[in-house]
């Protein structure tokens, strides 16, 4: 029999279309992504990127307290091992994930570690078969795959992946690569500063390349990097190869001027982090659902999560280039469950 609601997808707006399809007794499969390392290497672990950042300060509801008995009460034990002890700085990406996860559960969602790799929207029930062989039919989808970080695109950033090149800061900063080492990383907006004044705490020193001679990001985060005394901005600068050997893995970088174009400099790093923006996680719709210029899936009615194929909703930063922040996820989220319900309602689907 067809399912009433799958939702793919695991981050905020997931989870949110989870507990709501749920609560409106849908009884909804959420396909929550494999836990591959493939999965990690891309940037798109199962619950997202809140998986891979740490202190959340603007998630409404966390301010800074002690969290740490409740998320002792409130997620499963084997999963509270792993996340360790609560900083009592507000709730960390993957604690608020985990207790959006759970609550999910708790009202009877259906949670299956694999990716969807393949759809089929032209006829109804939709079809969906996952990367294990899983095959559903289901009533309606809501597409909640969110979007990965971006990368140059130099060979020398393949060549050093897991060798000082990294597109999580917040994942990866930590190794002992990094430590005392000189650092860079690569953009202007909010998430370089986030990630140049989290490397702080590891790095000696840590270069922002830049290739304009203004930021992108918000006034706050970016008045705090530039206050940090370990970081230093190259401007109007980008990155022509990322420089290393087999042995030490990345070892700097050279860059060259946007400006006096012949001007070309080679900075020493032991690390090399991209922040140059995200893609959105569409591959696997196979072009079944209509995107914008940059590949993320169009609203076709304004403040409606409704896409391009009736049945089919769409939550969360897959579908959203401009705020891209958790609550809005969930917020969407929230819209796309109430969308099913209706639509399911309207169509006569008990
Ligand atoms: P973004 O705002 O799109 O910024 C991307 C940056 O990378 C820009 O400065 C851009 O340069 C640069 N860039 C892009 N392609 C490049 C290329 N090929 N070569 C060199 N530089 C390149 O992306 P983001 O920083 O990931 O932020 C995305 C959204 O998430 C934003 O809405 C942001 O506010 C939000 N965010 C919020 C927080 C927070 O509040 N804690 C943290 C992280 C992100 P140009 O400026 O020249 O275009």
């Amino acid at each position: 029999m067809a399912e009433h609601v799958v939702i793919i997808g695991s981050g905020p707006a997931g989870w949110a279309a989870a507990i709501y399809t749920s609560r409106a007794n849908l009884k909804p499969l959420l396909f929550e992504g494999a836990a591959s390392q493939e999965n990690w290497d891309l940037g798109r672990p199962p619950l997202g990127q809140l998986a891979i950042t740490t202190e959340v300060e603007n998630y409404p509801g966390f301010p800074a307290g002690n969290l740490a008995s409740y998320l002792d009460d409130s997620v499963d034990e084997s999963k509270r091992r792993y996340m360790g002890p609560h900083s009592g700085e507000g709730v960390s990406g993957p604690e608020l994930m985990e207790l959006m996860r759970q609550q999910a559960l708790n009202f009877g969602t259906r949670a299956v570690t694999e990716d969807i790799t393949e759809v089929d929207l032209s006829g109804h029930p939709f079809k969906l078969r996952s990367s294990e062989g899983t095959a559903v039919e289901c009533l309606t989808v809501i597409v909640a795959t969110g979007a990965r970080a971006n990368y140059l695109g130099l060979d020398s950033e393949n060549r050093f992946k897991n060798m000082g090149v990294s597109a999580c800061a917040v994942c990866d900063g930590a190794l002992p690569r990094f430590r005392d080492k000189p650092l860079v990383v690569v953009g202007g907006g909010d998430s370089a500063m986030e990630e140049a004044t989290f490397l702080t705490k590891f790095g000696s020193k840590v270069y922002i390349v830049h290739r304009r001679d203004a930021l992108r990001a918000s006034r706050i985060m970016a008045d705090r990097a530039l206050a940090n005394e370990k970081i230093d901005v190259k401007w109007n600068s980008v990155v022509e190869e990322v420089l290393g050997n087999d042995e030490e893995g990345v070892t700097g970088v050279r860059i060259r001027s946007t400006v006096e174009l012949e001007k070309v400099e080679e900075v020493g790093a032991a690390g090399y982090f991209a922040a140059i923006g995200h893609t959105p996680n569409t591959e696997f719709l196979q072009g079944q659902l209509e995107t914008n210029e940059k590949g993320y899936i169009v609203w076709t009615t304004a403040a409606r999560t409704f896409t391009s194929v009736d049945g089919v909703f769409a939550a969360g930063d897959v579908a959203d280039d401009y705020y891209r922040q958790a609550v809005t996820a969930a917020g969407t989220g929230c819209m796309a469950a109430l969308d099913a319900e209706r639509w399911l309602a309207a169509k006569g689907f008990e």
